[in-house]
């Protein structure tokens, strides 16, 4: 008979007594007492459960790094792009994003160019800016990033960028009003300005919390604009839309004109629409509303 055969032949018995077995040679049936012995032990239903245990543990920590790795290169591509966009140069800015499954955030690096930046580069770390996995320090601006991302469950991503225009609003300390249609559609109110304070450090963090509110985006006085969404995509549209208000401000005062902002009211209902409306595109494909 072949082991196939035989084994197939076997039927579980509840107990050991209605075990059909068939013609069988001594090592057959010796092999069937012992599985038999063993399937009716505690032991064995002990290891069962734990295997089981086991099994789900491994299964939930493969899905993690699934996870964690599509994250990785999310952030990566979006610190790529915020540099081909001219929103940051050399190592200036930083990205991140959160698997609320895990807790766990992907964030860029310290002083780390993107051009050579690679997956590995991107660090992890947990709420409390706690490095998880990775090789490098993560950017300074950590502070913020997990706290933004902790106390905005509604934010699943954070964009930190130097946009050349922003700088310019940033310099003087001044809001970015919402002149554009699409800019009013992806951030929904005017863009409000923090004083000035160094960054890097838990009172800086809570400061741009205050001014960020339940908005997505504010400008870090004398620094730079901080954009945030419910995933990387939106994030980072806000701070594209942000950077096109400032330009266009900037553009119709250099033209001797007098920008004029989108009413509250129309800013609110572009907002709520773009909400709706949007979806998901590749990131080669235009950020467009
Ligand atoms: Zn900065």
């Amino acid at each position: 008979m072949s082991r196939q055969k035989f084994w197939r032949q076997i039927r579980l018995p509840r107990f050991a007594g209605e075990a059909n077995l068939p013609d069988k040679t001594y090592g057959q049936e010796l092999s069937c007492h012992i599985v038999l012995t063993l399937a009716h032990s505690p032991v064995f239903s002990v290891c069962l459960r734990e295997l089981r245990v086991w099994a789900k543990a491994l299964a939930a920590r493969i899905i993690c790094r699934m996870a964690m790795r599509e994250l990785k290169q999310e952030v990566l591509r979006y610190a790529r792009q915020m540099m081909f966009d001219g929103l940051a140069r050399g190592s200036q800015g930083n990205v991140s994003a959160i698997d609320r499954a895990s807790g766990l955030i992907a964030i860029t690096p310290s002083a780390a160019d993107y051009s050579s930046m690679t997956e590995d580069d991107i660090v992890v770390v947990n709420a409390a800016g706690d490095v998880v996995e990775g090789r490098w320090k993560p950017t300074i601006e950590t502070p913020l990033h997990t706290l933004v991302l902790r106390r905005r469950p509604d934010v699943g991503a954070v964009v930190h960028c130097h946009a050349p225009h922003v700088s310019g609003f940033a310099a003087a300390l001044q809001p970015i009003p919402l002149v554009l249609a699409e800019a009013a559609a992806c951030v929904g109110h005017e863009v409000p300005c923090a004083p000035f304070m160094p960054s890097g450090t838990a009172e800086f963090a809570a400061l741009m919390l205050d001014v960020l509110g339940r908005g997505n985006a504010a400008v870090m006085g004398q620094h730079g604009l901080l954009t945030c969404g419910a995933d990387l995509r939106r994030a980072y549209a806000a701070a594209v839309a942000v950077e096109d208000s400032a330009r266009a401000c900037i553009h119709a005062r250099s033209l001797g004109f007098t920008p004029q902002p989108l009413p509250p009211q129309v800013c609110a209902e572009l907002h709520q629409w773009w909400r709706v409306a949007y979806r998901r595109k590749g990131i080669a494909s235009s950020d467009s509303a």
